[in-house]
């Protein structure tokens, strides 16, 4: 992977990664993965199916259950590019931004079987392309040897108030103490998990962006990637 211009960027619920990395990609015109709608899609298969978490040998089924499932992520270079995630053939894009999926991904993302079976696709993805992706394993697990790795943090409050907003926007209907509640909680199960905890790398840069604007943002991270002589 080495010649490719791979930037990673992990960080807590909400910290702006999405957005951070949608802009990045259009600045430099390279695309961008967002791997957590890679966990929501498996959790919507998941949960499609009643697949329960609660039996024995939660591991072995769901390596069965992985096997059928057919998830694909197509890729656009650019600002307004946009996602889309097929699962079974259906598009999925859409249905994956809501608080329950976000819950039920971070449960399922502490399985062992579902890591090794999202981190071998991102690895495929990422392979011969420059490309951004965006998760809380990237930099540690997905891709250890990335040119970039920035860790994105800002305080629970406003990261609560910028889910809050989006959900809002969006038509969801809920408060901003459940949403403080839920990113929380979230942050919590990702970093404690026993397989690719949410954690910075040893060598990644780490970013407050809790009183920076997006742009503000992007730019410091556009002049480290000059710094760094990856553009
Ligand atoms: O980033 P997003 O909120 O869409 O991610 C949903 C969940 O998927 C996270 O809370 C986390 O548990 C899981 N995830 C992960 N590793 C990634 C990306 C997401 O464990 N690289």
């Amino acid at each position: 992977m080495g010649e490719h211009i791979h930037i990673a960027i992990d960080g807590p619920s909400s910290a702006g990664k999405s957005t951070i990395a949608n802009y990045l990609a259009g600045m430099l015109n390279i695309p961008y993965l967002d791997t957590g709608a890679m966990y929501r899609a498996v959790a919507l298969a998941l949960r499609d199916k009643e697949f329960c978490l609660n039996q024995k040998n939660v591991e072995a089924r769901l390596l069965v259950f992985l096997k059928r499932v057919d998830l694909q992520v197509f890729l656009q270079a650019g600002l307004s590019a946009r996602q889309r995630v097929l699962l079974n053939g259906e598009e999925v894009t859409d249905k994956l931004r809501t608080p329950e999926l976000a819950t039920l991904a971070s449960n399922i993302s502490a399985y062992k079987s579902v890591r090794d079976f999202l981190v071998a696709l991102q690895q495929s993805i990422a392979l011969n392309s420059d490309i951004i992706l965006d998760g809380r394993d990237i930099g540690t697990v997905v891709l250890p040897d990335a040119k970039l790795k920035i860790f994105l943090t800002a305080s629970l409050e406003v990261r609560a108030i910028r889910r809050y907003n989006e959900f809002i926007e969006r038509g969801i209907d809920t408060t901003l103490e459940e949403v403080k509640q839920q990113i929380a909680t979230r942050d919590n199960n990702d970093s404690t998990r026993k397989h690719a905890p949410l954690k910075k790398a040893d060598d990644a840069f780490e970013l407050d962006t809790t009183d920076l604007s997006i742009e503000e943002t992007a730019q410091v991270i556009y002049a480290k990637a000059k710094i760094f002589n990856i553009i």
